[in-house]
């Protein structure tokens, strides 16, 4: 706590002695200084900041008034009070006009005196903290002005550099405003769209005059549900394909991403779109399934013949009793892969192509479970349990097909899997659907590895082959997934590292399983052998 300070100045050492007492006793804890001449109380109002000057007027040398002008220069917002004489007018006038706070008439009224002096105190102390807050709220001016400077610089900084990203973009990007008006564009728009920054601002519906859009399918894409106009109805996407036609150049086949933009409040005040060019990709695509379909077809020939001539090859030494015939053994094997490697790859042709054709009867599930089960378990000399009802369950289903599928789920099981760990086959049903499931004791399939695995050429890294000399090009899964969701079933894996895989299939039975009807298949004779079944040899 602060006490105010006070100087008094005067010649009569009475009056010096009296006025600090009457001070003291009516304004309680205050520091009082005395001086008893003008000279000398200017050497203590130059060291010390007052907060009210007491003055007698009339004083030898220089008086009261002579004292008011240099307090003035020296501290002008400190307050002084005059002591004047009884009926000295002139100078009492004199005084205020110089700027004096008060005038004390002598002999002096203490109260008064006391009451003028704690005013002026506490005009002084309110001049004080509205001189601070001033001060304060400069500080801050400059400290905000400051801070205004250095984010604007930022900011400029950001919006160059965003800009040169923008530019550097190997996609197109425009954005419109809430009015669908194409504002911003970069380069890659005006080569990829023929948008330039010179048709800014051009409208979407304008935009549309010399480019035709499609859905890849060549439905064209209605006004509503172009990009931009999505993205002006809170919508987003990053997989929006689409065809592009100008008059005057070949088709552009465009992936397009789309966002909303919004203000800080989230209302939408535009919209972006990025546009990338898939044209070559597409056309590289085309020419890989062209290479795939004519690979396959021309390889699928002389591997046939091949076979056949070695097993005649073998049939004919093992005749003669030539130990020669094992070598047959080992070539009909690898012979026997390739097999697989071609069919997997016709299979792909077909599928890319939509030429993958269902042949369709009533079969039995649950001998087809047995007979895949048992090829497998020659193949390999692995152990399989088979779980399974025992009543056959009868399936409008393609033979040949689904025990593709159970016979590439099985042989993934066992070869995934170390050759001492058993391989389960169960199958059960309801009314409507069979549910086949292939459990395994292998490595297990990383949860974020799961959703790839029926992708074409996919293999799951760091998943390698334990048992036997299989092979896999990762289209197994895929082909399966393409056969059971043809007969309108679902195909899917549980699994984690460590505990093993499930491998899920399920079918709907047909209506000739829900009238109990089993005779209506012979179901040996309903399976087919299908020669390049797969196992692993
Ligand atoms: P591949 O011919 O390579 O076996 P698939 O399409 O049949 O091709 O399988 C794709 C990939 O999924 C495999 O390469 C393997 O990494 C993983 N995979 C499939 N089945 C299993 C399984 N039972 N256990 C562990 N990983 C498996």
């Amino acid at each position: 706590m602060t006490y105010p300070c006070i100087l008094i100045v005067d010649d009569d050492p009475a009056l010096l002695q009296a006025l600090p007492e009457a001070i003291q006793l009516r304004m309680g804890e205050c520091r009082v200084d005395t001086s008893d001449s003008a000279p000398a109380a200017l050497g203590r109002i130059g060291v010390t900041d007052y907060d009210a000057i007491v003055s007698d007027i009339k004083m030898p040398g220089m008086d009261g008034l002579a004292l008011l002008d240099h307090i003035h220069a020296l501290r002008p917002d400190t307050p002084t009070l005059l002591i004047t004489g009884h009926s000295e007018h002139d100078l009492a006038v004199q005084a205020l006009r110089g700027g004096a706070y008060d005038l004390i008439q002598k002999p002096i009224d203490r109260d008064y005196f006391a009451a003028s002096l704690a005013r002026a105190i506490q005009v002084r102390a309110l001049k004080r903290q509205v001189e601070q807050q001033q001060q304060a709220i400069e500080r801050h001016a400059v400290e905000l002005e400051q801070i205004v400077e250095q984010r604007t610089q930022e900011l400029q900084l950001q919006a160059t550099e965003l800009g040169a990203i923008i530019e550097a973009m190997a996609e197109s990007v425009r954005v419109c405003d809430a009015t669908a008006y194409i504002v911003r564009v970069n380069q890659r728009a005006g080569t990829l769209l023929g948008i330039t920054r010179d048709d800014l601002p051009l409208s979407i519906e304008q935009s549309m005059q010399w480019q035709k859009v499609y859905y890849p399918d060549g439905v064209p894409i209605p006004y509503k549900d172009l990009p931009l106009l999505r993205a002006l109805r809170g919508e987003t996407a990053t997989d929006y394909h689409m065809l592009l036609r100008q008059s005057d150049r070949p088709e552009i086949h465009l992936r397009c991403s789309y966002a909303p933009i919004r203000d800080a409040c989230g209302v939408i005040t535009g919209g972006v779109a990025i546009d990338h060019d898939l044209t070559e990709l597409i056309h590289l695509e085309r020419h890989k399934d062209e290479f795939l379909s004519i690979a396959s077809h021309e390889l699928k020939t002389p591997l046939t013949s091949i076979k056949g001539l070695a097993q005649i090859v073998q049939r004919r030494l093992e005749r003669a009793g030539s130990p020669e015939a094992a070598h047959l053994v080992k070539m009909g094997r690898a012979i026997g892969r390739m097999e697989m490697l071609v069919n997997d790859l016709l299979d792909i042709s077909r599928i890319e192509s939509g030429r993958l054709a269902l042949r369709t009867e009533h079969a039995d599930l649950v001998a087809l479970c047995h007979q895949v089960a048992d090829e497998q378990r020659a193949a390999t000399g692995r152990r399989i349990s088979v779980e399974i009802p025992q009543a056959p369950v009868t399936l409008e289903m393609d033979v040949d097909r689904i025990s593709q599928v159970l016979a590439n789920l099985l042989s993934n099981a066992l070869k995934y899997s170390p050759a001492d760990r058993p391989v389960v086959l169960s199958a059960r049903t309801t009314d409507s659907e069979a549910t086949l499931r292939v459990v395994d004791q292998g490595p297990g399939i990383p949860a974020d590895e799961l959703p790839h695995v029926f992708e074409r050429f996919y293999r799951v890294p760091g998943i390698t082959i334990q048992t036997g000399s299989g092979v896999g090009m990762g289209l197994g899964l895929y082909i399966c997934h393409e056969i059971v969701e043809r007969h309108g079933g679902r195909i899917w894996a549980e699994s984690a590292p460590g505990k093993g895989s499930i491998f899920n299939v399920v079918l709907p039975v047909t209506p000739a399983r829900k009238r109990a009807d089993h005779t209506l298949v012979n179901n040996e004779n309903a399976v087919r052998s299908h020669a390049t079944r797969r196992t692993t040899p």
